[in-house]
Parts: structure tokens; C-alpha cells; sequence
């Protein structure tokens, strides 16, 4: 199923919620807030959420905060801070000064933590996780009290104290919210606020030996930096409660109010830190950037363009039920921001050689091509037409069947910006295998057009093989060949066809010897851009994209 798409693209429930509170002038000034867990790289779920909430900060008069949320030291990392503070920027977007982390706000979660005792409503719990667990109750049973709910303030403060200095093992005891082991929602039922944790953190060390968990830690940051509007995914919903419960019991400086929608699902893609950091772990790609990856920095080494994710989001809107887009229409996004901004050169993917016999040995002559078909300030360049070219293995057949308007024996077609061509001889290794075509040229086509006007079917790209360079193509398919994989059992799920290397391609002399990042178009091959694995007598090139969605095609033919 695919969501559906905004009518009316930047206008969405979250908006219209924003929109009505400033009309009724309950704030000066929106603020939001990103607040990525610093355990993994961001993925393209994490865009629909940044352009949403620093979206929201340039619409409106307003500010987004860019948050770290590291309250679990275990499993995060400098490498990950830094890796979504450019993630963000690449994106297009800017924190200004307002960058900001849950550790920061440490030590006034510890004081509210001991107000929370003072009034009754926090006590420690020397249960093991497994007694917490299944004394929590289900769906459709209560929960029950635990036999350390009833301690006194004076236990509770000096435990709780014990606790943050370190006195205990990891596991010993946790601090509980004192709220309701008969709450129709779990959440309610004496959630976790801290738990011992001996583990040096990126920014304070060794200074804390008990955590704040997500719950407690996350509504309570939001209202030390006056975030008005927290957004954040539908898991979250059932959390709401406990959100406000914490608001109204606290001496918070201000008032935040969660709002909820639905996350980005997307066909053959697992968006899951979980799952993509194991498959980084266990090899399954060559890492985080990996351009079959959907990381924002998979995507970036791919040659996506930024704006095509910010269009893609745009474009999928926000909405409050869960559903999963089709990621064709990422793959649109991509075609045809690349359409627009990409230059045009030609690369040869899998080369077959041709001899064109009646052109002059030793002769080469230089011929124009131009960079875009619809931008001509992008200019034109030179190509030298010779005697041995390089055509694409694909454009020529031997025994064509009814439709093949291609290169065969006896047929003609045009050499884009060179010649008409026609195939007279075909040359074949021991294995019966076309190894190269013996062709001749008409020299009255030059530019490619007859004077007597006869018309070809074909126009092909092509490549001089003296002046053009040997290069490594890099084809990707989906990661997954399941449109819905598994989350649970990932491995069985990958497509084992997900990266083709073309070691033997060739591409344009300028195409080799530029370092340019910014992808171009192959002609008739789709949109490529250069690889950091280039070496000086390698480059080496990644597709990012095709020219047609073939991959839906073959999908529907099954
Ligand atoms: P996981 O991928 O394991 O679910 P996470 O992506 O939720 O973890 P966070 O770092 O907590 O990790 O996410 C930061 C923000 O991005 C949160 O507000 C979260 O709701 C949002 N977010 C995460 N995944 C998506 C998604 N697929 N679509 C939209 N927003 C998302
Ligand atoms: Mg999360």
C-alpha cells in the first residue's frame, strides 16, 4: 500500500495543530527538536523526521534544536555524534547555536528524580529485571506492587543516593516512578527512571553510575529548552501519558506537549538501527556508508542529492496511521532532480569493440557533444571519433528477433553526435563468443544525419578506444530482495544480486580525469557518480540510479 500523497504538499495535522496555536497566540515562537540517540548512522526515516521538525522552524517564527539523546552510554558513540551532525547539514538544514545533549541536563534530572522521592512518588526497587518484568502484568492482567514499594522517603533518598555513588553493581536496584501497578496502560505502572549502569559515557565519563531512561529523561529536556510542539513517532503514543504525568509532577520551567505520526516505511527497506547496525557488524555491506545502505551517508556516497530526499519527503506528507510507501517513489524523486541538475557524458558499461574498416588509419577527428539537452549554458565538449570505437555489448545481436532496432549484421544506426554505422563482419573467440564488428561509416552523416534523408532506428552511445579510460561501474539493487523483509530474520531476506561490479567498463577521458563528487548521466545508461575507491589508474563509479524503473517492471512481470 502506498501513502497517500499531500494534496496540498507543506500542509499536513501537525501543522494545522501549529497554526492553531498561534492563532489563538498561545506561544511567541515554535520550538521543535531533533533528538537522534547517537547509537547508529541516520537513515532516510530520520530525514522524514528532520525535515519535518526543522521544516516546521523555517515556516513558522521558530528555532529546532538539534538534541542528542545520550542517556545510554553502552551503545553510543563520538563516531555517531559526528556522523549525524553532518548527516543533518548535508540534509540542508542548521541548529545554529542551539545544539544540545541529554547529558547536559544530568544533573537537574538527578534533583528532580530526589523530588520526586520527597513527595512519594519514586521509590528504589532492589527486584531483579526478570521479578520487574513479569510482575508488570499484561494487556488484559494487572500488575502487582512490589514488595519494595512501601520504603520510607529516608530509605528511598539514601539508596537512591547509594546508587549514584556508585555502590552498587549494575542491576542492583532501579529507581520506579510510584504511579500505578493497575494502570490500564503499561506505561503507567511504575515505569523505570534510572538503572545502575557502570559505563564510561562519551561527555561525562566516569562522573554517573546510574542513567535516566528515555522516559524520564526525554519530556523533562524538552522542557528545560522550551520546546513547545516534541514530535515524534506513533510508538511513542502510549508513552503520552507518562510524558504529562512527569510534566505536572516536576517543577518544569515549561509546558511541551507531545504530538505523534507515523513513521517512514518503505518497500524493501528495513529502516531499523538494530537491524543496520548488524548488518554493518556482520558484514553484510562494507559499512555505514555502504550505497546500498539507506544512511543518509550510503545515500550521499550514491550520488542522491539532497534535495531529492527533501522533495521525497515533501512529497509523502505526514500523516497519523501507519503505511509503507512504494520505494519507486524515492526512485522518482531521485530521476528527476538528477534529470535536471546531471551532466550528460557517455560511459561504455560492458564494451565490445568495433573496427569501422573505411575509415582512415592513424585519423581521429574531434566531434561535439553537448552536456545538457535542456540547459545550454551547460556548454558542449569535444569526443575524437576514430577508427576503433567501443559499443555497448547489449546494442548489437547477431540473429535479432522482429523488434531489435540495434546494431546487427547489415543494419545501420547512428553513433550519437558521430556517424551512421552498418555492421559488415563479426568476429568470434574459440568459444563462439562476439569478440568485435567489423563496421563502415558513411562520412556524409557527419553530426549524424543523412543528406538523402534516410532515416535509422537506433541511436547508440559509444566510446573511442584510444581516447577513453577503463573504469569500474559499480551497479547496486535493492539490499533486499523481499519487499518486506523480515526485521526478525534479516539474513534470509538479502538479495544476493545487490551489487554487480563491472570491472572492465570504459568512460570519457574528462569523466576519468575529473574529482568531481557530482553524479552525471551515462547516456541510455542511467545516473552515476564517482566512487572514494577510485584509484589513479582505477576510477571507479557507482550507479546511483537508472534511467527507467526497470526494477518495478521486472517485479510486475514476476
Ligand atoms: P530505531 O531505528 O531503532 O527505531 P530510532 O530511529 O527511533 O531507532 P532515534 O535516534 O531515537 O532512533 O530517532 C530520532 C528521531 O527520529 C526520533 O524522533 C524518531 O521518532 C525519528 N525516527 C526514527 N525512525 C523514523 C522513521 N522511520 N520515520 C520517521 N521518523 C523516524
Ligand atoms: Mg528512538
Amino acid at each position: 500500500m502506498t501513502e497517500p500523497v499531500a494534496t496540498e504538499v507543506g500542509r499536513d495535522f501537525i501543522r494545522d495543530i501549529i497554526q492553531a496555536d498561534l492563532d489563538q497566540a498561545k506561544y511567541q515562537e515554535i520550538v521543535t527538536r531533533f533528538p537522534p540517540e547517537p547509537n547508529g548512522y541516520l537513515h532516510i526515516g530520520h530525514a522524514k523526521s528532520i525535515a519535518l521538525n526543522f521544516g516546521i522552524a523555517q515556516e513558522f517564527p521558530g528555532r529546532c534544536h538539534l538534541r542528542f539523546d545520550d542517556t545510554n552510554p553502552v551503545k553510543e558513540e563520538q563516531e555517531y555524534i559526528d556522523s549525524i551532525q553532518a548527516d543533518v547539514r548535508w540534509l540542508g538544514f542548521d541548529w545554529g547555536k542551539n545544539l544540545f545533549f541529554a547529558s547536559d541536563y544530568f544533573d537537574r534530572l538527578y534533583e528532580w528524580a530526589e523530588k520526586l522521592i520527597g513527595d512519594g512518588l519514586a521509590y528504589v526497587d532492589d527486584q531483579t529485571q526478570e521479578e520487574i518484568r513479569t510482575s508488570r502484568g499484561t494487556l488484559t492482567e494487572p500488575g502487582k506492587n512490589s514488595p519494595f514499594r512501601d520504603r520510607s522517603v529516608d530509605e528511598n533518598l539514601d539508596l537512591f543516593r547509594r546508587m549514584k555513588a556508585g555502590e552498587f553493581p549494575n542491576g542492583a536496584r532501579v529507581l520506579r516512578a510510584k504511579i500505578d501497578m493497575g494502570a490500564g496502560n503499561i506505561n503507567l505502572r511504575d515505569p523505570v527512571l534510572y538503572r545502575i549502569l557502570h559505563a564510561h559515557h562519551p561527555r561525562t565519563g566516569t562522573k554517573w553510575s546510574i542513567y535516566p531512561s528515555y522516559d524520564y529523561a526525554h519530556g523533562q529536556s524538552d522542557a528545560i529548552e522550551g520546546i513547545t510542539h516534541s514530535i515524534c513517532t506513533l510508538e511513542f503514543e502510549d508513552h503520552r501519558p507518562l510524558y504529562d504525568w512527569f510534566i505536572e509532577k516536576l517543577p518544569v520551567p515549561s509546558k511541551p506537549h507531545q504530538y505523534e505520526f507515523a513513521r517512514l516505511n518503505l518497500t524493501y527497506t528495513l529502516l531499523s538501527k538494530r537491524v543496520l547496525t548488524q548488518l554493518v557488524r556482520e558484514g553484510h555491506v562494507a559499512g555505514w556508508d555502504d550505497p546500498r545502505m539507506p544512511t543518509m551517508a550510503g545515500m550521499r556516497r550514491r550520488g542522491v542529492p539532497p534535495a531529492a530526499l527533501r522533495e521525497f519527503v515533501k512529497r509523502i506528507g505526514v500523516a497519523k496511521a501507519n503505511s509503507v510507501v512504494d520505494v519507486g517513489m524515492l526512485e522518482f524523486c531521485i530521476r528527476e532532480e538528477l534529470n535536471r541538475t546531471s551532466q550528460r557524458r557517455m560511459g561504455v558499461l560492458r564494451p565490445l569493440k568495433v573496427v569501422i574498416e573505411n575509415y582512415p588509419e592513424g585519423q581521429t577527428e574531434e566531434l561535439e557533444a553537448i552536456n545538457h539537452p535542456d540547459d545550454p549554458s551547460a556548454g558542449t565538449r569535444k569526443i575524437t571519433f576514430g577508427r576503433e570505437l567501443y559499443i555497448e555489448q547489449d546494442d548489437f545481436m547477431e540473429n535479432p528477433p522482429k523488434k531489435f532496432f540495434r546494431l546487427s549484421p547489415g543494419n545501420e544506426v547512428r553513433l550519437r553526435y558521430a556517424y551512421f554505422i552498418k555492421c559488415t563482419g563479426v568476429i568470434k573467440n574459440d568459444s563462439g563468443e562476439v569478440v568485435e564488428l567489423r563496421c563502415t561509416y558513411d562520412p556524409a552523416t557527419k553530426g549524424g544525419n543523412a543528406p538523402d534523408g534516410r532515416k535509422v532506428k537506433a541511436t547508440m552511445h559509444w566510446l573511442p578506444a584510444a581516447n577513453s579510460v577503463p573504469a569500474e561501474i559499480r551497479i547496486y539493487n535493492q539490499l533486499f530482495a523481499n519487499p518486506s523483509p523480515d526485521a526478525s530474520n534479516f539474513a534470509a531476506d538479502l538479495n544476493p544480486q545487490s551489487l554487480e561490479i563491472l570491472a572492465d567498463a570504459r568512460v570519457e577521458v574528462s569523466v576519468a580525469e575529473s574529482n568531481s563528487t557530482e553524479p552525471m548521466q551515462f547516456e541510455r545508461q542511467g545516473y552515476f557518480v564517482r566512487d572514494k575507491d577510485s584509484t589513479p589508474g582505477k576510477p571507479v563509479f557507482s550507479r546511483t540510479i537508472g534511467l527507467r524503473d526497470t526494477f518495478a517492471k521486472e517485479v510486475a512481470k514476476g
